[in-house]
């Protein structure tokens, strides 16, 4: 890893143009950190998944740069199928590169900042794969910095990143509030993003915008409230243990927006969320996170990974035709999953936040 204070300036220091080169590059330089006073870390890294390097594509994600997301073409069906009404004239990045030995060096910033999102898009999908999640069928696109047409309301514009169910394809909006680790140079925020993706298809079964649509009583529009709440938790979750940090929002969005999001502190669910009635799903999300990883501090992180995919999995087997759900489902699926050794110490530690919705831990917990 190597800090570097003037950004471009130390790009252009010993480096020669991938074109003069002969052999393809074996590593490629990526974002690792980035202060807010303009400083940062690269790190270099093998990208086994690019088949393309120029247009940024491979077996993890499809780079699109210069794309319009038209939101008044997106309509609530599932399996990707706005994404051709809805996404105008997605061009191909033409990503130049100076050579440092083996290793490509994106030759600006948002460069970089492109090949750190492709690494952390592949390490993702990585990750799950080493958990047995593979998801069939192509590789997602990332709308890299795309122009957003529409309600100006509904969909952020700028300092977000964006798993669209509707689309199947993510999207990276331009950082302009929030000025320090641009998100697609997070890991967390990345694998936060992708584990959407992981949880529309496993734990949704692919429904989830059916199940919104055919939802026709208040209890429904609850549980489906508190399904996608409870998914902010898994997805803060994974993020950190991929980031191997609990507080990965904090480099990007400081720490009013990532304090909270903090996965440390025990946090408790508060009664009025249990009918839905939230600020934001990340009040539920945080606490699901932070429970998430408390059951990971008692039984590893490997094992709390495993049984919380294998909960999802039997969510989607459950959800029937209107969805139901109680706030702790999941995370009692989770400890059901964990082994009985460690049953009284996650008890415990769920003990200590669900106080408001016990009911789904009764049986389960002495
Ligand atoms: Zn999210």
């Amino acid at each position: 890893m190597v800090a570097t204070t003037h950004p471009m300036a130390a790009l252009w220091i010993g480096l020669t143009l991938l074109v003069a080169c002969g052999t393809p590059p074996t590593l490629a330089r990526i974002i690792a950190d980035l202060d807010g006073d303009g400083s940062y870390s690269t790190t270099d890294v093998a990208l086994p998944t690019l088949r393309d390097w120029g247009a940024l594509e491979g077996d993890a994600v499809l780079f699109h740069t210069g794309a319009t997301l038209d939101l008044d073409a997106v309509v609530n069906e599932d399996d990707g199928r706005s994404r051709d009404r809805a996404i105008r004239n997605p061009g191909t990045p033409h990503m130049r590169y100076l050579r440092d030995g083996e290793v490509a060096v994106a030759d600006s910033f948002l460069g970089l900042s492109m090949v750190s999102g492709y690494a952390h898009f592949e390490a993702a999908v990585m990750f799950f794969a080493g958990l047995g999640v593979v998801l069939t069928g192509e590789p997602a696109p990332v709308y890299f910095h795309p122009q957003i047409e529409g309600p100006a309301d509904l969909f952020p514009r700028t300092d977000n990143a964006v798993y669209l169910p509707a689309t199947d394809a993510f999207f990276l909006m331009p950082m302009e509030f929030l000025q320090a680790m641009p998100f697609a140079t997070n890991r967390g925020v990345i694998v936060h993003e992708v584990t959407h993706r992981v949880w529309y298809k496993i734990a949704w079964d692919g429904r989830m915008l059916a199940l919104r649509q055919a939802i026709d009583t208040h209890a429904a529009t609850v549980a489906w409230v508190l399904l996608r709440a409870t998914e902010e938790g898994v997805a803060d979750f994974f993020g950190a243990v991929a980031a191997d940090n609990p507080r990965f929002l904090v480099p990007s969005a400081g720490t009013d927006l990532g304090d909270p999001r903090d996965l440390q502190p025990v946090r408790s669910v508060e009664a009025g969320w249990l009918t839905g009635n939230m600020v934001s799903p990340y009040d539920l999300g945080a606490v699901v996170a932070s429970t998430l990883w408390g059951f990971a501090a008692i039984s590893g992180r490997d094992a709390t990974c495993r049984a919380l995919l294998a909960a999802g999995v039997a969510q989607a087997a459950g959800l029937g035709d209107l969805p139901s759900y109680s706030v702790g489902e999941l995370e009692a699926a989770t400890i059901a999953g964990l082994p009985p050794a460690d049953r009284a110490a996650l008890c415990a530690r769920a003990a200590a936040s669900y106080a408001a919705s016990w009911l789904p831990f009764q049986g389960l917990c002495p």
